[in-house]
């Protein structure tokens, strides 16, 4: 049994994780990342010290801690380089979690954590080359190459949601115009609806408050012609997004998590058409686009996998590194 963590800017969820990719039990607290990086690692220290009771309890013994952090890591410093959403640069965060424990810990980027999990125990079992895309307040990505995460030369491949669709488009928060994730995020979808009122459409959206992208999907499903608009729009520009990956990477599956995965066909028709449309005839053939299964637990179950895959591939230079294995 292994420690995997999912480190979110609202929430720290932590779960114990079975060889098989099962969740023997799950722990979740606020991040507060208010309070700083140090009151942070003593917040995941908890849910690490409380877990690995749980599995001295069934006489297991932990042998790793996995954690996707919601940015950029360097794993051989064991720091967080990034990680906006937790206003972090630099943080030791390994050093932190060293305190209490003395396992091997192993950090990655959270896309790339939960296109692990997909692949592993979701949406993408039996995938050998599979692309995540995770649809949320923005969009991030993970790639699984030849069965293997692809992390790229410094850990920061799969920034799909920062590939340029429309370089006309919307300001994005990278600096740049019309990336991605300023085209079809649940966040894109939502000014998009505003935009519309503003307008002076008429919409039943006016009549929402707090609208989020599940309302907009909602009132699509209903019928409103503008709520439609904008739900074609979003998938119009995800499915280049989607063609251009799959002219890229050639890949078996293609994995659509976060909030509009459970958006259905009225998202899943029009995003399958323009990708299709978009992609060469070759690699169209082979792709399948699909929602994901995990949900949240994506990040746990992934995060706990890159432990499985160090100890598979007997990463004795890490473990030993880490003062795991003595011989
Ligand atoms: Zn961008």
């Amino acid at each position: 049994m292994v420690i995997g963590i999912d480190l979110g800017g609202t929430n720290i969820k932590g779960a114990l994780v079975d060889g098989e990719g099962a969740i023997i039990a799950k722990l979740e607290t606020a991040t507060r990342a208010n309070a700083g990086p140090e009151a942070v690692a003593g917040r995941i220290s908890g849910i690490i010290t409380d877990l690995e009771a749980m599995a001295n309890d069934r006489e297991r013994r932990v042998p790793g801690i996995g954690i996707g952090v919601p940015g950029q890591s360097d794993q051989a410093q064991g720091t967080v380089i990034f990680a906006p959403n937790l206003h972090w640069h630099n943080v030791p965060l390994v050093k932190y979690l060293h305190r209490i424990t003395r396992l091997p810990i192993f950090l990655e980027n959270d896309a790339n954590v939960a296109a692990l999990g997909e692949q592993w125990r979701g949406a993408g079992r039996g995938s050998v080359n599979m692309v995540m895309i995770t649809v949320g307040t923005g969009i991030g990505g993970g790639l699984i190459l030849n069965g293997r995460l692809y992390s790229g030369t410094n850990g920061s491949a799969g920034e799909v949601g920062h590939t340029v669709i429309d370089p006309d488009g919307p300001q994005c928060s990278c600096g740049r115009r019309g990336c991605l994730e300023t085209l079809t995020s649940a966040t894109a979808m939502v000014r998009m609806a505003q935009e519309a009122i503003d307008r002076g459409e008429e919409t039943d959206l006016v009549r929402v408050e707090n609208l989020e992208a599940k309302d907009i999907f909602m009132s699509a499903e209903a019928g409103d012609k503008t709520a439609r608009e904008i739900v074609n729009k979003a998938a119009y520009f995800l499915g280049i997004g989607l063609g251009n990956l799959i002219n890229i990477f050639n890949p078996d599956t293609i994995v659509i998590g976060g909030g509009v995965s459970k958006a259905g066909d009225i998202l899943f028709k029009p995003l399958r058409r323009t990708a299709m449309e978009q992609a060469l005839d070759a690699p169209a053939a082979v792709v399948r686009i699909i929602p994901a299964e995990l949900g949240n637990d994506a990040g746990c179950i992934g995060a706990a996998k890159l432990v499985f895959q160090a100890v598979e591939s007997q990463d004795h230079y890490s473990l030993h590194r880490k003062g795991e294995i003595r011989d």
